[in-house]
């Protein structure tokens, strides 16, 4: 395939006649078979789905390629968010790729130093601001809504849009959804597209079943499984390090929908 989210599941997406259908080869990633945990487990359909081999190296930037096609088709000069991870990345790639400017808003003192280091190299305008991620977003807020500038954060319904294909791509791969299906949750964003892709993938008829949603928070930042959120939340896994996620609600609902649970592991 290589055609990229937009291309091949265009019919499910927001897409129009305006929309650029861009691409950076994001998608279509493997569904690996596990050879030593599954087995281990008892459990020898396993799968591991390397999200890792999209182009900026996460998920992300499935979403991303349709933010960015819908604010080109919005003429929109550039996007904004408030990160310092895997988002500013993506949205510095896809930027530079479609000829618009990029300004990554991040919290001073909380850098992931890697990951800026890949929104830079992009040519992204790196924004210092003196206070916390929320601070950020808020300021990323005002300004979006005053120019026609993009927030590309994942309040931005099209990102939850793009990342659903990878529930189409695991259906398509297996034929029916999994029993069950493991995610990392952070702000809850990739956990809620998911389980809109298996739900769209039911309703169409294209898949038979659901399945149980299994999410996963570091013990030091769980505000799902605690119930509240968490003012300092810590965890070395820095793409879940999130106190109060935005898509809270909704991954409460996957959650229960499914039948699945949302639980806290390590730190
Ligand atoms: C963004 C991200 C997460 C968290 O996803 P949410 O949608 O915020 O729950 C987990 N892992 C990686 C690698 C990420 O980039």
């Amino acid at each position: 395939m290589g055609t990229g989210v937009l291309e091949r599941y265009r019919d499910l997406l927001p897409v129009n006649e305006e929309t650029p259908i861009i691409s950076m080869g994001e998608g279509d990633t493997p569904l690996v078979r596990s050879r030593h945990l599954g087995p281990e487990l008892g459990c020898p359909d396993l799968f591991f789905k390397l999200e890792g081999c999209n182009p900026t190296g996460s998920f992300k930037d499935r979403g991303m390629v349709v933010a960015i096609a819908k604010a080109m088709e919005e003429n929109s000069v550039g996007v904004m968010c408030a990160s310092t991870g895997n988002t500013s990345a993506s949205a510095a790639a896809y930027s530079a790729y479609c000829g618009l400017a990029a300004w990554v808003l991040i919290p001073k003192g909380e850098v992931a130093l890697g990951k800026l280091a890949q929104a830079m190299a992009y040519g992204a305008r790196i924004l210092l601001v003196d206070g916390n991620f929320d601070a950020a977003l808020a300021l990323v807020r005002e300004f979006t809504d005053n120019n026609p500038i993009t927030l590309v954060n994942s309040v931005n319904p099209h990102r939850i849009e793009g990342q659903k294909t990878a529930a189409f791509e695991v259906s398509d791969i297996l034929g029916d959804a999994p029993d069950y299906l493991f995610i990392p949750v952070g702000n809850a964003g990739n956990i809620t597209a998911y389980w809109r892709g298996f739900v769209e993938y039911h309703q169409l008829g294209q898949n038979d079943t659901l399945p149980k949603m299994m999410g996963f928070q570091a013990a030091g930042a769980a505000p799902i499984v605690l119930g509240k959120p968490v003012a300092f939340p810590q965890t070395i896994a820095s793409a879940i390090r999130i106190g109060n996620p935005a898509s809270w609600k909704q991954a409460e609902r996957a959650r229960d929908q499914s039948g699945g649970t949302i639980d806290s592991v390590y730190r």
